[in-house]
């Protein structure tokens, strides 16, 4: 494993963990002042607010038609790579801090953390660009809560801009575009191919940060996801930051910027993360 040393203060707001390095290059005083608020006024407009009709869908229609369920089949272990940067084996949360840069406070259960609720709002991994991420997350078992209030957390890159969702959604109806493999508010994945609460799920996620130039929107953000190994999303664009109940347009950001995990007060698990930089 990495050994991955907490250099790097963190001004993010909330009560964020931040994994101190990974990438390589560590954080700048604008990568401090970019990630402190996704939406600041003080970054330049990039883009103008999106339309709110997506694929022809408000956002947050139930109206919208569910992905259908697929059965992906049992958990595969997949072979971590010899070059990835580990951040999380199961041994130590050594690999990540807090927004004040103390310790982790989430709770190691066996191979796995677990979301200590109200430690944290979004735990933080690599400061990154264009990345490949893998992260194995279970919801609670036996299940509490119905629709969004059950099993949440989500995978952030971008500094908390862009979140690819997680929920338990076996057999929990909710709106299409904040369901379990979801581009937050905007992308459902293209099938439902979550397991049953209490067994282990995979993302393989590819991220290709947006680019910028004279303060204008050059590319947008690029997520390929695949759910537990199907593909849910192919090369889909963003149409600006994932929210909610908003349409957010893109604001300049340092390309570099952390990888986090979101702290939605319920116990999600999450266990052999790991990236590679692209
Ligand atoms: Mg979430």
């Amino acid at each position: 494993m990495h050994t991955l040393s907490r250099s790097f203060a963190t001004l993010i707001v909330g009560c964020s963990v931040v994994l101190s390095s990974a990438c390589g290059a560590g954080r700048s005083a604008s990568d401090d002042a970019a990630s402190e608020n996704a939406a600041s006024t003080a970054e330049m407009i990039a883009s103008a607010v999106p339309d709110s009709i997506i694929d022809g869908w408000p956002q947050h229609s139930r109206e919208r038609p569910a992905p259908p369920v697929q059965d992906a089949g049992p958990y595969v272990a997949m072979p971590r790579p010899a070059d990835a940067v580990v951040l999380f084996d199961g041994t130590s949360l050594d690999a990540w801090e807090m927004a004040d840069s103390s310790a982790a406070a989430w709770k190691i259960v066996g191979d796995a953390f677990e979301v200590v609720r109200g430690r944290g709002t979004r735990p933080t991994g690599a400061w990154c660009g264009d990345v490949e991420l893998h992260i194995e997350w279970m919801s609670p078992n036996p299940p509490v809560g119905s629709d969004q209030d059950r099993g949440n957390s989500g995978v952030f890159f971008g500094g908390g801009r862009y979140e690819v969702q997680i929920l338990d959604s076996f057999d929990n109806p909710t709106y299409p575009d904040g369901q379990a493999a979801a581009l937050y508010g905007q992308y459902p994945p293209r099938v439902n191919v979550s397991r049953k609460p209490g067994e282990w799920q995979t993302y393989d996620i590819v991220y290709t940060a947006p680019r910028f130039a004279d303060g204008k929107l050059v590319s947008p953000a690029v997520f390929t996801v695949r759910h537990n190994g199907v593909l849910v999303h192919d090369n889909q664009a963003l149409v600006g930051p994932t929210a909610n109940r908003a349409r957010v347009p893109y604001s300049v950001h340092e390309m570099r910027l952390p990888v986090q995990l979101q702290d939605h007060s319920h116990p999600v698990r999450f266990r052999n993360i790991w990236l590679r930089e692209r």
